[in-house]
């Protein structure tokens, strides 16, 4: 079995009491509640990383994955497709030789 499915065994979330929480309906009241219940869960998780990756990965998906909510996620891929201010370019130096630098 590949890594990639081998991460999730260990997931948290398989043995957490009510796995609903993690998939709230609504966005106030109980399920705020349920939110935070699946974040606390997920803070403990050993493979949180890799559940994030795989949500970021993924696109638009429901619920509390890798301890963010579709919200999260959503500024968190936003965020990273804001292109860097920062450009990679070649440099001559007055010998001629050239280098790499980011401008
Ligand atoms: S980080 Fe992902 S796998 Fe771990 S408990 Fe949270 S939702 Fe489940």
């Amino acid at each position: 079995m590949g890594d990639s499915t081998y991460w999730r065994e260990r997931a948290a979330c398989l043995r957490a009491d009510d796995p609903d929480m993690f998939f709230p309906v609504g966005n106030d009241g109980p399920s705020l509640v349920e939110v935070d219940e699946a974040k606390a869960v997920c803070s403990w998780c050993p493979v949180l990383e890799q559940c994030l990756d795989l949500a970021l990965q993924l696109g638009p998906v429901q619920g509390v994955w890798g301890g963010t909510t579709e919200s999260e996620r959503r500024a968190i891929r936003r965020r990273d497709a804001r292109p860097t201010t920062k450009k990679a370019v070649t440099l001559q130096n007055s010998d001629g030789t050239r280098r790499s630098a980011r401008v």
